[in-house]
């Protein structure tokens, strides 16, 4: 069996992400944890739902409520709690929401909200409340955001984002993706996505030709938060982006309980320049309701990343930073290094 055959034998992507499991009962018992946490979990995915895809859960260690996987998906008690300053639009971006579907904040690059769906649900989301519903791209809408890039010389990139903008067919980013290549100004295609690391075969070829032969330098920011993400599938999948001439880069959540050491970053770091991606940026947590328990202080973050660049060479170490509402670019954290 070659390489890319451990990707190709599994099934359709769309087949996996419509069986994801949406059922904290069925979570917890494909998992071999205590039923004790089902009537929480059960109540927390009310607020947002539960949906974990079958090639995530199965790098989740079964009967441990303290995975890092784990932890990312589960809904917990914590989620119910109201607490002062974890609001549910943390980075307001309903202000700079220029289009339905396009968020202009930033000199020289869009983001385009394809689509609300994701392949997974992470409960530190600061888009679960989003209102994905008023940002529908429907074929008028998408006319009005090329006019708008199209009247903006200054725009050279345009950012896919969501939801996670590969849960969109190829045949749909195929057509918006011609369109935005006829826009003599727009020089870069950058894509956010979690998608080839929650469902590695969504790397279809199709996508691959697709951005193999696009006119625009292809980038793809991929979210992975801890190591365990990265098995066998999807260092395939990455082999096959990089193959196809897409910059691979990675942005993580600063997470309490999932990431916050630096024996975790570290390996996170390594495994992922061992399968092609450079880490890029790592976030700390933005105050959205309902995920308070997994943040960490400023303090923290930065005494954990100057031990970081201790251990690292430079270019595997992410640039701390935080979205602050108003500002015109991420708001990077400084981080010192230390005496020999
Ligand atoms: C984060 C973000 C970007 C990208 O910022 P970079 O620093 O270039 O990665 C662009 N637009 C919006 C609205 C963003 O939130
Ligand atoms: S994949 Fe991204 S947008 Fe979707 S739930 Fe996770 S963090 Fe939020």
């Amino acid at each position: 069996m070659s390489r890319s055959d451990v990707i190709q034998q599994t099934l359709p992507w769309q087949k996996v992400l419509s069986q994801a499991i949406a059922s904290p009962a069925e979570l917890l018992q494909q998992l071999q944890l205590p039923q004790s946490l089902l009537a929480d979990a059960n109540i927390s995915s009310e607020l947002f739902a539960l949906r974990v895809p079958e090639p995530f859960l199965r790098r989740i260690r079964p009967g441990d409520p303290n995975d890092p996987l784990l932890l990312q998906v589960l809904p917990l008690q914590a989620e119910q709690q109201k607490i002062s300053g974890y609001v549910t639009d943390p980075l307001q971006e309903a202000d700079a929401n220029h289009r339905d579907g396009l968020i202009h904040k930033y000199n020289g690059r869009v983001l385009l909200i394809l689509t609300g769906a994701c392949a997974i649900n992470c409960r530190y989301c600061f888009r679960r409340h989003f209102p994905y519903q008023d940002n529908r791209l429907g074929p008028e809408q998408w006319q009005s955001v090329l006019d708008y890039i199209e009247a903006d010389q200054g725009i050279s990139e345009v950012i896919f984002s969501g939801g996670d903008p590969l849960a969109v067919p190829d045949s749909r980013l195929r057509k918006m993706i011609a369109d935005l290549e006829q826009i003599p100004h727009l020089r870069r295609l950058r894509i956010h996505t979690r998608l080839p690391v929650m469902i590695p075969q969504r790397v279809t070829p199709e996508l691959l030709d697709i951005l193999q032969n696009s006119r625009l330098k292809t980038v793809m920011v991929l979210h992975s938060n801890h190591a365990n993400e990265i098995d066998d599938e999807v260092r395939e999948a990455i082999r096959l982006l990089r193959r196809a001439d897409v910059q691979m880069l990675n942005q993580a959540v600063l997470l309490r309980g999932i990431n916050n050491s630096v024996a975790v970053l570290k390996t996170l770091s390594e495994s992922l320049f061992d399968a092609g991606v450079l880490p890029y940026y790592l976030f700390v947590f933005d105050p959205v309701e309902g995920a308070a328990h997994f943040d960490i202080s400023d303090a923290d973050a930065q005494r954990l990343m100057s031990q970081l660049q201790g251990e690292l060479p430079g270019y595997l170490v992410p640039k701390l930073a935080r979205e602050i509402p108003g500002r015109n670019a991420k708001t990077l954290l400084p981080v010192d290094s230390q005496p020999l």
